[in-house]
């Protein structure tokens, strides 16, 4: 038996995805890692939109976003649509790593300066008692070990419940969030990084944006893992 499990501590750990091939990176094999969706080619500088040109995007351009810029390095499809639900709502947390580990990569890949903190999108107390997970936090201490940045999940707070953002449309989003988040810190002058799994219309993060310039900040990014298309 000894011998049995000293073998499972030497033989690598398997794909999340696929449960056959070993892991080549965050906790996927080689074959699942390069079949991730990643977003390739022209997005919008505002909101990482993909485009056909470089660029601003209509919607930008008509009501520009309150963050400076934001990363979103895969398209929410087939798989990751799958990894991030079963992270968010089956507390699969491995995932967590996954996802981690894609918005890591793609800041150094970018190479931009380096933010002051990063924070987390927060959840009232009932929802996380509901829900079990804030994935948001979950992701963003990882990010911090990964980069050595510092994180604060406890930056933001959400000072009543909403209805889930995904059953309403664009401009119920917008209302449903307003002043919903308040900011326990002054953030004077800082370069602050929102993290988070999914942006689909960006409100939550034009809300959040608010919030942190209102209370000082003087850049704040997204990084998110996937966006919607
Ligand atoms: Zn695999
Ligand atoms: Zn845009």
């Amino acid at each position: 038996m000894a011998g049995r499990s000293a073998l499972r501590f030497m033989t690598p750990p398997c794909c999340l995805f696929c449960h056959d091939q070993p892991e080549f990176r965050h906790g996927l094999c080689q074959i699942c890692w390069y079949a991730l969706p990643f977003t390739l080619g022209s997005c919008c500088s505002h909101c990482g939109r993909v485009l056909v040109q470089p660029g601003i995007c209509g919607q930008c351009q008509q009501r520009p976003p309150s963050f400076d810029d934001i990363a979103a390095p895969l398209s929410y499809k087939n798989p990751v649509d799958k990894m991030l639900c079963a992270l968010k709502y089956r507390q699969q947390i491995s995932f967590a790593r996954t996802a981690a580990g894609v918005i890591a990569d793609n800041a150094l890949a970018r190479g931009q300066k380096r933010p002051d903190l990063l924070c987390a999108v927060p959840m009232t107390r009932r929802a996380l008692r509901r829900r079990g997970l804030n994935q948001s936090a979950f992701i963003a201490r990882l990010v911090s070990r990964k980069l050595g940045i510092p994180v604060n999940i406890s930056l933001l707070k959400k000072l009543r419940d909403t209805d889930r953002q995904s059953t309403l449309s664009a401009r119920k989003r917008r209302k449903n969030l307003i002043k919903v988040f308040s900011c326990k810190q002054r953030l004077d002058g800082r370069h602050i990084v929102l993290i988070d799994d999914i942006l689909t219309t960006g409100a939550t993060a034009n809300e959040v944006s608010k919030t942190l310039t209102n209370a000082g900040a003087a850049r704040v990014d997204i990084w998110v893992c996937a966006r919607t298309s």
